[in-house]
C-alpha cells in the first residue's frame, strides 16, 4: 500500500480498518462523520441540482426521441422516482443543524435514482433503442463521487444499480453479447467508484486527524501536557460568556512557585522542569467539573478557573492545593518559605457584569498572589470582587 505509507502518520491498517468497519459509538467517529458531513454537504447540495437539471434534459430527448407509448412512462418514472426524489432531498440538506440521518438518505435516494436508471433503460430497450448502460455508469459515477457519501454508504448504494441491472437484462432477455458488454463496464465503474471513494474518506480522515493534532498541540503545553495559556484565554472569554448568561460566579486562582529562580540555581535547570511537572500533575488531579480547567500561565504560574463556586470553596481549594504542594516533599534548601517546594496562591471569585473584562478577574487574582508573596509565601489569598449579580436581580425583582 505505497499510497497509504506516503500519505499517513497513522498506520494504513488503522485507517482500513476505520474506514471498512467503523465504530459508530466512539467520540472520535462521531466528531468525524459530522466533520465530513459539513464537508461534503456543499458538494451534496450541487450535484443533487447538476442531477436534477440532467434528468429533466432527459427528460426532454426522451419526449422528442421516443414513441409516445414509451416516452410518457419513462418520463412519469423519471418524475417519481428520480425529480421528486432529488426535489426532497435537496429540501432536507438545507435543513440547520444538518440531520446526523441525512447521509443515510441519500445513501437511499442514490440507490433509487441508480435502480431507477436502469428500469428507464430498460423501458428504452424495449422501445427499440439497445440497453442502454451508458446513464446507468453515468448514476454509479455519480453516487460514488459526487453526492459526498462515505465509502460504506456509497458502496451501498452503488451495487444494488449493479444488481438491478444485471436482473432486470437477465428478465428482459437482453441479447448475451450486450449484457456481458454493459455487465463488464458497470462492473468497473463500480470498482472504481469505490477506489475513489475510499481514497477520498481516506484523505478526509487524515484532513481531520492533523486538524484534530494540530488544534490539540495548539492548545497544550510541551513540557507538562496540561492546557497552555492560549487554551486558557479562550476558556476563561467562554466560561466568562456562560458565567454572565447564567448569572453564576466565576474564580481565577493563580499558583506560583515560590523561589523557584533559586530552585533552578541550587538544583539546576532539569531538576527545575521536573518540578513545573510535578506541580502541574499535582493541580490536574485537583479539579473535576468539566468547566474548570488547569492550565500552565507561563514559566513557574498556573492557574485555574473555577466554574461557579462559593467563596468558601474557592478558599478551601487554595488552602488544599498549598498543602498538596508541600505535601510533594520536593527538597528545596534555598527557599526561605520552607525546606520543601511550595507555591503562593491568588484568587478572586466574581460575578460576571456586562461591562466587566475577564482582565478584571485576572488582575484581581494577581493582587492576591502579591498579597501572599508579601506575607511571606507558602499561602493563599483570596479576594472577592463585585457584588453578585444575582443580589441585584432579586432587589430588581421584589421592587417590582
Ligand atoms: P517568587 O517566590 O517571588 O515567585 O520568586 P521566583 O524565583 O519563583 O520568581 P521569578 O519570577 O523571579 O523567577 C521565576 C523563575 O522560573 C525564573 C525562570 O528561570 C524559572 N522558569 C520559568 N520557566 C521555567 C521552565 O520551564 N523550566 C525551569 N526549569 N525553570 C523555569
Ligand atoms: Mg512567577
Ligand atoms: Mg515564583
Amino acid at each position: 500500500m505505497p499510497y497509504l505509507n506516503y500519505y499517513s502518520t497513522v498506520e494504513p491498517k488503522v485507517w482500513i480498518r476505520k474506514i471498512l468497519l467503523p465504530d459508530r459509538t466512539s467520540e472520535e467517529e462521531r466528531e468525524f462523520r459530522h466533520y465530513f458531513q459539513r464537508r461534503t454537504l456543499p458538494m451534496a447540495q450541487i450535484a443533487i441540482v447538476i442531477g436534477f437539471l440532467l434528468i429533466s434534459g432527459v427528460c426532454v430527448l426522451d419526449w422528442l426521441l421516443m414513441p409516445v407509448e414509451f416516452s410518457l412512462p419513462v418520463i412519469k418514472l423519471r418524475a417519481v422516482t428520480m425529480l421528486s426524489v432529488l426535489v426532497v432531498l435537496f429540501t432536507l440538506t438545507l435543513a440547520r443543524p444538518a440531520d446526523p440521518r441525512l447521509p443515510y438518505l441519500i445513501m437511499v435516494a442514490g440507490a433509487v435514482v441508480g435502480a431507477s436508471t436502469v428500469v428507464v433503460g430498460a423501458i428504452a430497450a424495449k422501445s427499440g433503442t439497445p440497453f442502454v448502460v451508458w446513464g446507468t455508469i453515468f448514476t454509479t459515477f455519480y453516487v460514488y463521487l459526487v453526492l459526498g457519501l462515505r465509502f460504506r454508504q456509497a458502496t451501498i448504494a452503488g451495487w444494488p444499480v449493479f444488481i438491478t441491472f444485471v436482473t432486470l437484462g437477465i428478465i428482459y432477455d437482453a441479447p448475451v453479447g450486450k449484457m456481458a458488454h454493459g455487465t463488464l463496464f458497470l462492473l468497473f465503474a463500480n470498482l472504481i467508484g469505490m477506489y475513489a471513494c475510499f481514497l477520498f474518506e481516506l484523505d478526509s480522515r487524515e484532513l481531520f486527524h492533523k486538524k484534530k493534532l494540530l488544534r490539540n498541540l495548539a492548545r497544550t503545553d510541551g513540557l507538562t501536557g496540561i492546557d497552555n495559556r492560549r487554551s486558557f484565554d479562550e476558556h476563561l472569554d467562554d466560561v466568562w460568556k456562560q458565567a454572565r448568561r447564567e448569572q453564576q460566579a466565576l474564580a481565577v486562582v493563580l499558583i506560583d512557585i515560590d523561589f523557584f529562580k533559586l530552585y533552578n540555581d541550587c538544583y539546576g535547570h532539569r531538576p527545575g522542569d521536573h518540578v513545573i511537572q510535578a506541580v502541574a500533575e499535582s493541580l490536574a488531579g485537583s479539579v473535576h467539573r468539566p468547566l474548570d480547567q488547569v492550565a500552565r500561565y507561563g514559566g513557574e504560574e498556573f492557574v485555574v478557573v473555577l466554574y461557579d463556586p462559593n467563596e468558601q470553596y474557592v478558599r478551601d481549594y487554595a488552602e488544599y492545593v498549598v498543602a498538596e504542594i508541600a505535601a510533594l516533599e520536593i527538597e528545596h534548601k534555598a527557599s526561605d518559605a520552607a525546606d520543601v517546594v511550595t507555591v503562593s496562591i491568588g484568587a478572586a471569585i466574581a460575578w460576571p457584569y456586562e461591562a466587566d473584562r475577564p482582565g478584571q478577574l485576572l488582575r484581581g487574582a494577581d493582587d492576591a498572589l502579591y498579597e501572599s508573596k508579601a506575607q511571606g509565601r507558602n499561602r493563599s489569598t483570596v479576594y472577592r470582587l463585585d457584588k453578585p449579580l444575582r443580589a441585584t436581580l432579586s432587589l430588581d425583582r421584589i421592587a417590582l
